[in-house]
């Protein structure tokens, strides 16, 4: 962890019991954490999903050479004829890394392979399709109509020595590796992987692959946050469900908090339940619990223990996906080094009726489709917190402001798409 002293927390109880705005709860987070700063050197194939650490400038020019971007005939833009057509004498052949060292000269010209280095005296390439070849000559003949430069790629066109390529921050994609590739750097400087460490509470949750009991459910919880993490590529422990009960539940946040840099629970933050959850983390560290104006996942705690962050998650699974993707995923991001971390949205009219009271804010559940040309959204059905099944058929969040009531079909709505949730 960077040495920098942990920013001070927000004071929980001066934010209840007023509820806090999502936007407010997400802003407090993000100042409240430090992003980790802990460096490791990767080969760029390692680096993939990684956060680059480092500026990156090109050393060299790509392309290095200028080259032609097709199979023709490299000329020098001077023998392109005005009026009528003209007779150039093919002088030599140049393919893709088998330059020619030779100059050029008027009347004269090269066939050229894709990717090829363009000779001295050559600034243009004419399609192989638009010249009459005479091979018993060893000539061609070219039309006017084509332009000087044509057809060729030009040193440092794509990047230029010097040139700042990536800021760190940037989490590399595939093309990123590639570029990193293109200049021929081998290795880059990235962010470590930030450890998280998760598990649900609650008697009334049952293993998978255990037969279920009377009054349990199956931990689908655990699960989902397995997915979500690693989407993230963090390093994390599942350990498993803890039951209520006061020494298990200190015992497991006391192991956890040393072990890893981030802290995950999901139930029992809801307002008298499990008053022993409250009373351990404020023996062992410093945790608000907040009342978020957002439906669904209201309870949200948040703080630290020890070194470690920590989030609980609400127990309901939608809640608890809904809590993860609008402020523990920002902030895992941000820990990761990542500059932008807020959502991304699009507009998008509503094919449905969205039914909503005023008060708080809603991630209701929502399909990105196509309609007759126009991308349009609506409502995945029944949007209670406990129909995970809601946000299986969903490919984004239906993102409805507090003061707003019931949307009428065809009006616009703001909505979170979840393939940018990444
Ligand atoms: P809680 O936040 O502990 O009050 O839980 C709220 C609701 O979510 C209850 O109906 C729980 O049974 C359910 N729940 C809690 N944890 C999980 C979990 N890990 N998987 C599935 N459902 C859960
Ligand atoms: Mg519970």
């Amino acid at each position: 962890m960077s040495d920098k002293p942990p920013p001070s927390l927000p004071d929980c109880d001066e934010l209840n019991p007023t509820a806090l705005q999502v936007e407010q709860a997400r802003s407090k987070i993000l100042e409240s954490i430090n992003p980790s700063g802990d460096i490791e050197q990767l080969t760029i194939r390692e680096a993939l999903n990684r956060v680059l650490a480092d500026t990156i400038k090109s050393t060299i020019n790509v392309p290095s050479y200028t080259n032609s971007a097709m199979d023709g005939y490299a000329i020098s833009g001077a023998d392109i004829p005005t009026t009528d057509t003209k007779k150039l004498t093919v002088i030599g052949t140049v393919m893709a890394g088998k330059p020619l060292d030779i100059q050029v000269s008027e009347g004269e010209c090269i066939r050229i392979m894709t990717g090829g280095k363009m000779p001295a005296g050559t600034d243009t390439v004419i399609m192989q399709e638009h010249v009459q070849r005479d091979t018993t000559e060893n000539s061609i003949c070219i039309s006017p109509g084509h332009h000087v430069g044509q057809n060729v790629r030009q040193a440092g066109e794509d990047l230029s020595k010097n040139d700042v390529v990536f800021q760190p921050g940037k989490r590399l994609t595939p093309a990123d590796i590639g570029m990193l590739a293109s200049m021929g750097i081998a290795e880059v400087s990235v962010s470590k992987r930030i450890k998280v460490i998760f598990f649900s509470t609650g008697d009334e949750l049952c293993d998978v692959g255990q037969r279920l009991k009377d009054g349990q459910i199956y931990d689908s919880n655990r699960y989902t946050l397995y997915g979500m993490l690693r989407r993230l590529d963090v390093d994390f422990i599942d350990m498993g469900v803890i039951p209520d009960q006061r020494e298990c539940v200190t015992d497991a946040f006391q192991r956890a908090t040393v072990e890893a840099d981030v802290l995950i629970t999901t139930g029992g933050v809801s307002v008298g339940e499990a008053d022993f959850v409250k009373e351990t983390l404020e023996k062992l560290g410093h945790v608000g619990f907040w009342k978020i104006a957002m439906k669904p996942g209201r309870p949200l705690a948040f703080g630290r223990v020890g070194n470690c962050q920590f989030f609980g998650l609400p127990g309901n699974p939608v809640s608890a996906m809904v809590t993860f993707y609008q402020f523990v995923q920002p902030a895992l991001l941000h820990m990761m080094g990542i500059k932008d971390v807020a959502p991304q949205y699009l507009y998008l009219r509503s094919e449905t009726t969205l039914k909503k009271r005023a008060g708080r804010l809603e991630f209701q559940r929502g399909i990105i489709s196509n309609a007759n040309g126009e991308t349009v959204v609506r409502s995945t059905g029944a949007q209670g917190s406990g129909i995970l099944s809601s946000m299986g058929e969903a490919n984004c969040f239906i993102e409805l402001p507090a003061e707003m009531e019931k949307v009428e079909a065809g009006e616009w709505v703001k909505v979170q798409p979840f393939a940018g949730m990444i």
